[in-house]
């Protein structure tokens, strides 16, 4: 990941350093299928099977960065996948915080809590539920990430959010969305477009019908 971090240094599009040590510390190829090991550290997505991908580096550095994660909080991810992501926010919320991740398909839920097991990862808890309802039982959340597209503003979702809660979604139609970062304060909600993304669909009650794909 080195030669990656040093040209988003470069670049000046990574500026926090919590987000440089999380991605210094987390090995991506323990979150890719044994064939793409060699491709682990390009900057792409790669296929995990059940049609679903490992976002491209760089998507996961820019959502991890724009969350502003902070150690001790209680972040809930829709749309867990290899578990990478989660793995990234296990680093920024540190010992005293944690990570809830939803994960609709059971055998990548499975695939990602390996994954995490493998690296040490003890504050992720992998949840093989429809996660486009968010998870009610453990609200409210400081920081809720979706990383699969939404055809509409997760409101549901906001709601299970802190006072001061963050919440950052890819929404729009089934090729193109943009990456909404929705900041509560108290009873206000400022929306802000960060640039259009490319994400699978998000499925499951508040997502994109079945019969689309
Ligand atoms: N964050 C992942 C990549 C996400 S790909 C990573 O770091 O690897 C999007 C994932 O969202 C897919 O695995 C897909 O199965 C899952 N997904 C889609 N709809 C979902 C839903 N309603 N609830 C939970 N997971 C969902």
């Amino acid at each position: 990941m080195e030669g990656l971090v040093k040209y988003w240094k470069e670049k000046k599009i990574i500026t926090s350093k919590s987000v440089i040590k999380a991605f210094m510390k987390v090995p991506r190829e323990e979150f890719v299928l044994s064939e793409y090991k060699r491709d682990a550290y390009s900057d792409y997505p790669l296929p995990i099977g059940y049609g679903q991908t490992i976002s491209q580096p760089t998507t996961v550095m820019l959502m991890s960065q724009a969350l502003e994660v902070k150690q001790g909080n209680k972040v809930l991810e829709v749309g867990t996948g290899s578990g990478y992501q989660a793995a990234i926010l296990s680093c920024l919320v540190g010992k005293k915080g944690f990570v809830y991740t939803t994960e609709i398909i059971k055998e990548l839920a499975g695939f990602a809590r390996n994954n995490l097991e493998r690296c040490g990862i003890k504050n992720v808890k992998v949840l093989n539920i429809d996660g486009s309802k968010g998870y009610k039982r453990d609200m409210p959340y400081d920081r809720i990430i979706l990383t699969a597209a939404s055809p509409k503003i997760p409101k549901h979702l906001v709601k299970q959010l802190k006072r001061e809660g963050i919440l950052l979604a890819p929404v729009g139609s089934l090729y193109e969305q943009d990456m909404l970062k929705i900041t509560k304060n108290g009873d206000r909600l400022e929306t802000k477009n960060l640039g259009s993304f490319v994400f699978v669909r998000l499925r499951g009650l508040h997502g994109f019908e079945d019969k689309l794909t």
